[in-house]
C-alpha cells in the first residue's frame, strides 16, 4: 500500500488502519488529519498518569487527577424530599479518608459498588466544605486492577463534538498510529544533526515520537517531548536569526555620518533633565546603528515612565543632523496630539518645525502640511496610521519611530519601508513589558534596547485593592489628594461585548463624582469613545492644563499619556482588565515627584484569576515580574500583540513555560548560523535540507532527503 505513494507520509487517511471512508472525512474536516504524516504529528495534548498511587495524606494541593487505592464505605443517599439528590461514601486508606460523589447513574453505582471492598479510584479531586472530595470516580476492584495493567501513561488526543460521535476515541487514534508506525518504520527522518543530537543530548527523532505518543514513564515522556519541543523552536529561531542576517547584510539603510547642531545644541540647552544612565546608553546603541550603513530595526523596551519619548527625540534629531526628516507614529490621536505638543514644548527655540498629522486634521491643514514634508520644510512629522497613508510621502524620511508598538501589526511596520528610496532606519517602542522569552520569538528579528531604569525621585506607586463597602474611603482619600493639589484618574472598562452596559457604568459614575465633587471648588472631565474629537480634546487639556481634578475615561488614556500631577489612579471593574492593561493603566500616575497611589476597585465575588491579578498588582510595581505573572496566568497566545505577530503557531512548545529551551535552542541556532551562514558544511546538511523544506512550507516531517 504505502509503494504507490512514493512518499509514505502522504499515505491518505482513509487507507490507514482502523480509519475507513466516514472516519477519514471527520478527521480531515475536524482536525485536519489528512495523511499518515499529520497523524504522526497529532500528538496528545495530555496523559492520564496511572503510573502514581497515592496516599490520601499526600493528595494535598494536587490539582491533577490522582489515583489512589482504598477500601469503599456505605454509600449514602443524600435526599430532598423523596429525590436522591447525590449519592456519597467514604472512601479510606491508612492515611486519612476523602469522600466520592455522586450525581448520577445511582441505581448502577448501588447496585455493583460493594461497601468495604479494596478499590482503586481515579479522579480528579476537590476541595469542598473542608473535604477532599472526587466526583464520579472511576473504579475497579483492586484485584482487577492487578490483573490487568492497562499502559500506564494514557494518551489523550484532542476531539471534537463530531470527532466523538464518529468513535474516534483515543483508543482509535492511538491503534491508527501504532499501525502506521509499522508502515512508516525507518523512514521517519533525523531532522537535526549529530551533533546538535549528541552535546544537547537529545532523543533521536523517531523514538522521540514513538515515545510521544507511546510513552512508558513520565522521565521518557518529557525527555522525548523535550526533543520535539527543542527542534520546535530551533528551526523557528534558526528562520529568525536568518531573517536578521539577511536583512543587516543586504538591507542598507541611510548613514548619519555625525551627531550636529540640532543633536549639539539640544542637549546642551534644552534638555530639562539628565538622562538616565540607561537612556544614554540606549542613545548610544541607535547612535552606532544609524552610522553602520546598514538599515537599523531596534525595539526599545522601557516600563512605563522609564523615558522612550526623549529617546525617540535625540533619535529623530540625529537624522536631522544629517539632512533627513522623521516620522513618529503613535496609536491613538490623544498620545499623537500629547507627543506633538511635548516635543514642539521642547524644541521651542530652536529651528524645527513639527507638525501633527491625524484623522480630525483639517483638509486645508493637510494640504499645507503634505507640500512641507514633500519640500522637505516639515522636519518632524507626528501622527497616527495617518502617516502612512499612500498619499504622505516625504523628500527625505531617515527614521520612523513607532510608539507603543504592540497597537501596530508587522505589515504596517513594513509600510513604513515604502516611504524612500531606502529602508528609513526604524525604531519601535514599547511599554508592553515582554518577557525575555516572548521578545525573543516576538521581536527575533529586531535588535533589542531596554530602558532599565526609571529617572531618579520617582517613588514606587503604591496600590490597594478595595470593595465598593470601601467606597466612601476612597472618595474621601480622592478629595484629600485634590485639596493638596494633585489630580485623579477614574477609569472604566469598555468590554465590546459589554459596550452598552460600560457605557451606561461610566457615565453613572462620572454623573456621581460630578455631584459630590461639587463645582466651582472641584472640576470633573470625562472622556470616551463616543465623544467628538474636539470634546475629547478639550476634556483632555482641561485635565492636562489642571483645570479638572478628576478625569472620568475609558482606557483611551491606557497608553503614554503624560500628566505628571496626576497622582491618583482609581480603576473601576479592575477585576475585567488583564494584567498588562492594569500595569499600562497605572504608569499613568507616578510620573511626577509626589507620591501616587493606585486603587483597583472590584466586586466581592471574584475568580480565582482575578484574585491572582490583582493580588499581582498590589505586590510589585515590576513591569517585568508582571508580564511574567501575566504569561504564566493567561498562556502564551493571549498575551497583548502575540496574535499579530503571527507565531502561535507553535504544536508542542509552550513559551510560557519552555524558556530554557528556547534560550538554548536559540543559543545553537545562532552558533551553527555565525559559523556556517549558508550551511554548506557536510555536517549541517540535515539542518539545511529541513530548513529549505520548511521554507517550502511543508511540515517537518514530510522532508524528504
Ligand atoms: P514613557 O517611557 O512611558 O514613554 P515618557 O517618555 O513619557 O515615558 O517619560 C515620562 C516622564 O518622565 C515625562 O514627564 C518625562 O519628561 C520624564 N522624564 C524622562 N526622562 C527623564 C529623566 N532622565 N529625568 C527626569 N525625568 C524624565
Ligand atoms: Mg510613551
Amino acid at each position: 500500500m504505502n509503494t504507490s505513494y512514493g512518499n509514505v507520509f502522504l499515505t491518505p487517511v482513509e487507507y490507514l488502519k482502523g480509519i475507513g471512508p466516514q472516519r477519514a472525512r471527520v478527521l480531515k474536516t475536524e482536525l485536519e488529519i489528512f495523511n499518515g504524516g499529520d497523524l504522526l504529528n497529532f500528538l496528545p495534548f495530555r496523559y492520564i498518569d496511572k503510573t502514581k498511587y497515592y496516599t490520601i495524606s499526600q493528595i494535598g494541593d494536587t490539582e491533577a487527577d490522582v489515583q489512589v487505592i482504598g477500601r469503599l464505605g456505605r454509600v449514602e443517599q443524600i435526599k430532598q424530599n423523596d429525590r436522591v439528590l447525590r449519592l456519597t461514601a467514604e472512601f479510606f486508606d491508612s492515611t486519612g479518608k476523602i469522600e466520592l460523589v455522586w450525581f448520577k447513574g445511582f441505581t448502577w453505582i448501588q447496585k455493583n459498588l460493594v461497601p468495604g471492598q479494596e478499590y482503586v479510584i481515579f479522579g480528579r479531586v476537590s476541595r469542598y466544605m473542608g473535604r477532599i472530595t472526587m466526583a464520579h470516580p472511576e473504579m475497579e476492584t483492586l484485584a482487577a486492577h492487578q490483573s490487568s495493567p492497562l499502559s500506564a501513561l494514557v494518551p489523550v488526543y484532542s476531539s471534537t463534538e463530531k470527532t466523538q460521535k464518529s468513535g474516534i476515541t483515543s483508543r482509535v487514534i492511538s491503534l491508527a498510529v501504532a499501525s502506521f508506525f509499522q508502515q512508516a518504520q525507518g523512514q521517519i527522518k533525523e531532522t537535526l544533526s549529530a551533533d546538535i543530537l549528541q552535546r544537547e543530548n537529545l532523543m533521536g527523532r523517531e523514538e522521540a515520537l514513538w515515545t510521544v505518543h507511546f510513552p512508558k514513564s513520565i522521565e521518557e515522556l518529557s525527555r522525548a517531548r523535550r526533543r520535539m519541543k527543542f527542534e520546535e523552536l530551533f528551526y523557528m529561531q534558526l528562520t529568525m536569526i536568518r531573517k536578521k542576517m539577511i536583512r543587516q547584510n543586504k538591507l542598507s539603510g541611510y548613514v548619519f555620518h555625525s551627531v550636529g547642531d540640532y543633536f549639539n545644541d539640544f542637549y546642551a540647552h534644552h534638555l530639562p533633565f539628565s538622562l538616565t544612565e540607561a537612556q544614554k546608553r540606549v542613545v548610544r546603541e541607535i547612535r552606532h546603528d544609524v552610522a553602520t550603513g546598514y538599515q537599523m530595526n531596534r525595539l526599545v523596551q522601557g516600563d512605563v515612565g522609564s523615558g522612550k519619548t526623549i529617546v525617540a527625540l535625540l533619535s529623530m534629531l540625529m537624522a536631522l543632523d544629517n539632512g533627513y526628516q522623521a516620522c513618529m507614529m503613535a496609536p491613538t490621536e490623544i498620545l499623537a496630539t500629547q507627543h506633538y505638543n511635548g516635543i514642539s514644548k521642547l524644541l521651542r527655540g530652536m529651528n524645527v518645525r513639527v507638525e501633527l498629522l491625524t484623522g480630525s486634521t483639517k483638509p486645508s491643514k493637510r494640504k499645507e502640511l503634505l507640500d512641507g514634508l514633500l519640500t522637505g520644510e516639515v522636519n518632524i512629522l507626528i501622527g497616527t496610521h495617518a502617516v502612512i497613508e499612500d498619499n504622505v510621502v516625504f523628500q527625505k524620511l531617515g527614521i520612523a519611530i513607532i510608539d507603543e508598538q504592540h497597537r501596530f501589526g508587522v505589515a504596517q511596520r513594513s509600510k513604513l519601508w515604502g516611504k524612500s528610496a531606502f529602508a528609513p532606519h526604524i525604531l519601535v517602542m514599547t511599554a508592553t513589558p515582554i518577557p525575555r522569552t516572548l521578545a525573543m520569538t516576538m521581536y527575533g528579528d529586531l535588535d533589542v534596547s531596554v530602558i532599565d531604569e526609571l529617572p531618579a525621585g520617582r517613588r514606587p506607586i503604591q496600590t490597594f485593592h478595595k470593595y465598593e463597602q470601601s467606597r466612601l474611603g476612597v472618595l474621601g482619600f480622592m478629595r484629600a489628594q485634590i485639596d493638596k493639589g494633585r489630580q485623579v484618574y477614574v477609569v472604566y472598562p469598555l468590554i465590546k461585548e459589554s459596550e452598552g452596559m460600560d457605557y451606561k457604568n461610566l457615565i453613572d459614575g462620572y454623573t456621581f463624582l460630578d455631584e459630590y465633587f461639587q463645582r466651582p471648588k472641584y472640576n470633573v472631565a470625562v472622556v470616551h469613545g463616543k465623544m467628538k474629537t474636539e470634546d475629547k480634546d478639550a476634556a483632555i487639556k482641561l485635565f492636562a492644563s489642571g483645570k479638572a481634578d478628576i478625569l472620568v475615561s475609558t482606557t483611551v488614556i491606557e497608553v503614554g499619556v503624560d500628566i505628571p500631577n496626576a497622582t491618583v489612579m482609581v480603576i473601576e471593574s479592575a477585576e475585567r482588565f488583564g494584567l498588562a492593561q492594569l500595569h499600562q493603566l497605572r504608569g499613568r500616575v507616578g510620573r511626577g515627584g509626589e507620591q501616587s497611589y493606585c486603587i483597583l476597585m472590584s466586586g466581592n465575588k471574584l475568580s480565582d484569576d482575578s484574585k491572582k491579578r490583582l493580588e499581582a498588582m498590589v505586590s510589585t510595581t515590576d513591569g517585568f515580574k508582571i508580564a511574567e505573572m501575566d504569561l504564566r496566568l493567561r498562556g502564551f497566545g493571549d498575551m497583548m500583540g502575540v496574535r499579530q505577530s503571527g507565531i502561535t503557531g507553535l504544536k508542542i512548545a509552550d513559551l510560557s513555560r519552555d524558556a530554557d529551551i528556547l534560550e538554548k535552542a536559540r543559543e545553537v541556532a545562532a552558533k551553527l548560523l555565525f559559523a556556517d551562514p549558508e550551511l554548506n558544511s557536510d555536517v549541517h546538511l540535515v539542518v539545511k535540507n529541513t530548513y529549505n523544506s520548511m521554507l517550502k512550507g511543508r511540515a517537518l516531517w514530510s522532508y524528504i532527503s
